[in-house]
Order: structure tokens, then sequence, then C-alpha cells
């Protein structure tokens, strides 16, 4: 098939777009802003060792994606035994909540007031939760709201739960009920997991990025070509409107039957031509929180035991913890320290995001030492600073409404397929990006009528699956 298209990003969204095209015979151009592969899912080395950027857990029930994910990895990953705490009042709770363990940690007086709070709200609930805290409220009552969602959410989006969308809830917490809760707690889980309760994960023994090398691998090895270190200005239109490729940052013009984007959505919609005006004013009022991430080398082997660990206590500014040794042991070597990844999130005008990587790497030092996790008789031997911006698309109470608009508006533009984590606005873990990738080429290639913009944000989705039955 003789078409010639051009994709912007070489992330997972845009990786596995040019897998399924090369594939189908097309001809694929990828250009690429940085020097690396993998967009926000890359891994790289470090000291020695290799990480990812912060922790990357593959999880999906979707055939074509286990299917991507099997034929990149093959039998090249380990099985990893998850576990992931809250660390809150200087103790862990374990995650996803478990009744018994939030019973064994708290004072009697704060579980009376979470149980009050738990009936109350099964009598006085919110009609139609919109935000956040009214959804979180509803299924758990205010109190473990309050201990268990409203501090690291706060920490992580910026702005108060009142003001975050209740979208982001229903795709990421299971509602899992009290009651819900005592049964699994007195009898097991027996039934069906949800996948916040999967205990076990598939993760590529050299990082999660070997998916999106390997990838890149296939394309160039079946005639596309990704290139790198060549940031996209705009794409381009033309008379009618439709669109006939990009503007490279150099000025330089590459023509394609269709485009594929994966760069922010705002600054893909800044860059066209004749935006009616309130599509531009809705566009503006989409937005991103970037994140900062301190990588630490400790001088120790065994630091704890969990992948990550979310920080809620409030005492300090950082609300994630990756432990690189707790993954596979190809990561870490023959080395025997231990690289830990410290989560801070910002806004472009906040101070931290500005700051000096000195600064935030003695910050991180004195918030991990503070937290007990480093002992002080352990060295902290090196620390990295990487700053990831405009990683998490902000799910701000009435944001659907602008981004429907803006949605709306790029369906008309004729051969442009947006997709990705902040190339559609869509707060995607890698599966609903690759799955965005394979039915964008799908749309190009069997001239398909899939609304792209439908991915992740159906809640069942995100349900639960055993991961022998989906993958192994
Ligand atoms: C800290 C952190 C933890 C995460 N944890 C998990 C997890 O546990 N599990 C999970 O599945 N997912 C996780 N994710 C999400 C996962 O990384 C993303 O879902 C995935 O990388 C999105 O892929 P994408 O292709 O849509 O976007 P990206 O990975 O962002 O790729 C987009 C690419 O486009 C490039 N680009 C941007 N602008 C331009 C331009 N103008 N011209 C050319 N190129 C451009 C970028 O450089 C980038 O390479 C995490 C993300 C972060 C930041």
């Amino acid at each position: 098939m003789k078409k010639q298209i051009i994709i912007i990003g070489a992330g997972p969204a845009g990786l596995s777009c040019g897998y399924e095209l090369v594939k189908a015979g097309v001809e694929v151009d990828i250009y690429e802003a940085s020097s690396y592969i993998g967009g926000m899912a890359r891994s790289f080395d470090l000291w020695g060792q290799r990480v990812d950027m912060g922790p990357h857990r593959f999880f999906s029930k979707e055939k074509h994606i286990n299917e991507f994910f099997i034929t990149m990895v093959k039998d090249d990953y380990t099985l990893v035994n998850r576990l992931t705490r809250i660390y809150y009042l200087n103790r862990f709770f374990n995650y996803p909540i478990k009744l018994f363990n939030v019973l064994k940690n708290l004072p009697v007086i704060t579980i009376g007031q979470i149980l009050w709070e738990y009936l109350r709200v099964k009598i006085f609930s919110f009609k139609n939760p919109a935000t956040f805290e009214e959804w979180v409220s509803n299924r758990f009552g205010r109190k473990l709201f309050e201990i268990f969602f409203k501090h690291y959410s706060e920490k992580l989006w910026g702005i108060p739960c009142s003001k975050i969308d209740a979208d982001w809830a229903a795709q990421r917490i299971k509602s899992l009920s009290l009651w819900e809760a005592v049964i699994h707690a007195i009898v097991g889980n027996t039934g069906n997991k949800h996948k916040t309760l999967l205990d076990q994960f598939a993760y590529p023994n050299n990082g999660t990025g070997t998916l999106y090398e390997r990838a890149a691998d296939f394309i160039t090895a079946h005639g596309g070509k990704v290139h790198l270190q060549m940031p996209v200005k705009s794409v381009m239109q033309d008379a009618t409107g439709k669109v006939t490729g990009i503007e490279l940052k150099d000025g330089t013009i590459k023509t394609a039957e269709h485009v594929v984007s994966t760069m922010p959505l705002t600054l893909m919609v800044k860059g066209l031509q004749n935006v009616p005006k309130d599509v531009i004013y809705a566009s503006e009022q989409l937005y991103f929180r970037n994140t900062i991430l301190a990588y630490l080398e400790v001088d120790s082997m065994e630091l704890f035991s969990d992948n990550w660990i979310y920080v809620h206590s409030p005492e300090v500014k950082h609300g994630r913890i990756t432990n690189f040794r707790n993954w596979s042991k190809e990561l870490y070597r023959d080395k025997k320290t231990t690289i830990l990844c410290m989560e801070f999130w910002a806004f472009d005008n906040d101070p931290i995001w500005k700051d000096k990587d000195e600064n935030i790497a003695e910050l991180a030092k004195k918030e991990i030492r503070f937290l007990k996790l480093v002992p002080e008789n352990l060295k902290i031997l090196n620390a990295f600073i990487l700053r990831v911006p405009s990683c998490y698309p902000v799910y701000e109470t009435g944001y659907q409404v602008n981004l429907k608009k803006v949605e709306n508006w790029l369906d008309t533009v004729e051969n442009l397929i947006p997709i990705g984590r902040y190339g559609a606005f869509k707060y995607n873990n890698q599966d609903h990006s690759i799955l965005m990738g394979i039915l964008a080429a799908d749309k190009i290639t069997k001239g398909l009528d899939t609304d792209l913009w439908e991915i992740n944000t159906d809640i069942e989705y995100q349900e639960t699956a055993r991961i022998k039955d989906v993958l192994l």
C-alpha cells in the first residue's frame, strides 16, 4: 500500500502505530523531538544500572495490547510480585487498601470516625458526584477519603480534590465498598480481582522501554524511519484545511497523506490554521502538570521490599518512591547499591520546577531521611534530577466540555489523527496509548471509523483480569 504517513513522537502511541503501519506495508516516518525512544515509558542507564521514568507497571486485558507486549518482549520478562504500600502517619498501609490492615494501623477513635462517616454517606450521599472528593466520599465515606485519597491527590494534581473531576476516580479506583472489603478480608479474594488488586505484573527484564526500543528496531528493519532530535513545529494544511504534512522546528517541510500526532494536544491545536476562536479558547483551558524525578543511589541492597510506595504524608513534598531493586535483577545487574526514584509534581510557575537540580536533590535526600526509609548510617552516593514536562493532563472539573469542543473540531480536520497521553489529553497508561496507536493504524490502513477519543474514557475498560488469563 503506497501511503506516506508521518507520526509525531516516538513514545508508546507513536511506535505502536508505526509498528502496525509498517506491518501493513505503509511508508512511515516518525519524528521525535528528543534523542530517545520510548517517550515517558523509556528506560535508561544510570550509575551502571537501568531505570525507568518512575514506576512503569504494564497491565492490560486487551488481546491486541498483550499481543504487542509478547511480540516485542517474547519471554524476556519477569513476573513481578507486586507490593505497593501507602506511607502515612509514619506507618505503612497496604495498597490497595485492606480492611484489617487499616484497623490494625489506626487508633480506635479514627476507626469509629471511618465507620460513622461511611454509614452517614450511605444515607446522605452526593447525588451526581462531579468531583473526585464527592466520588470517593460516596464510596468510602469522608474520613477514609481524607486519610487515603486527599493528600496524595492534591500533591499530584496541585489543585483541591473539590476541583478534580470525578472521571479520574472513576477510571482509577474500583468502587470497592467497605462491605466488599469486609468480605474480602474474611473469605479472601476468591472472586474476580480488580486490576488495582492484581498482585503480579509482567515486567520486561531490561526495563519497560524494551517494548519501544524493539518496536523502533522493527520499524526501521521494515523500511520505516525513526528520526530523533527532530521536533515538529506544526501540522501543515492546504487551503481546504486538509492535512498535507508537517513543518519541523528548523523550518523543513515534510509532506504526508496522514499525520498521526502524539505531541501535546494544546500545542498541536495552536499550530493549526483557521481554528475557530471558541476552540482556541477551549484548548487554552486544558493544562498539564509536570513531574520532577529525583533519582538517588543508596549504598545498600535492602531498603524496603515495595516496588513503589505512595507517600501521603503531607509533611513532605514528594508523593511516590520507586525502588528499582525490586523489579527485575537485570536492572541492577551486579551492582550492590539501590536506586530510588522520588516523584515531585509541579506546574511551570511553581518555584520547585524552576529550582536548581542541586537544591531538588538536597530536598529529596532530606525527605527520604525524614521518612526514615534511608537510615542515617547508609550513604546516599549519587543524585540525578530529571524533569518531565506536561506528563499529566489535568482533569479539572469541567475539562470534558472544553476537550469535547476541541475533539469535535479536530474531527473535521481531514487526515489528522491525534492520539496518546498528551496527544489526546487522556490520562493514559502505556496500554491505552498502545491501543490508540494500533487503532490509529487500523483507521488508516482499513479505513475504519473508530472513535479514538473514546479510549480510556470507558470505566469498564479498566476492569479486572488475571494476568495469566490475558498474557501468559
Ligand atoms: C512518573 C510516571 C509513571 C508512570 N507509570 C506508569 C505505569 O506504572 N504504568 C503505565 O502503563 N504507564 C505509566 N505511565 C504512563 C506512560 O509513561 C504513558 O502512558 C506513555 O508513555 C504514554 O505514551 P504516549 O506515546 O502517549 O506519550 P509519550 O510517552 O509522552 O510520548 C510522546 C513522544 O512525543 C514526543 N514529542 C512531543 N512533542 C513533540 C514534537 N513537537 N515533535 C516531535 N516529538 C514530540 C515526546 O518527546 C515523546 O517521546 C507513567 C508516566 C509517568 C510520567
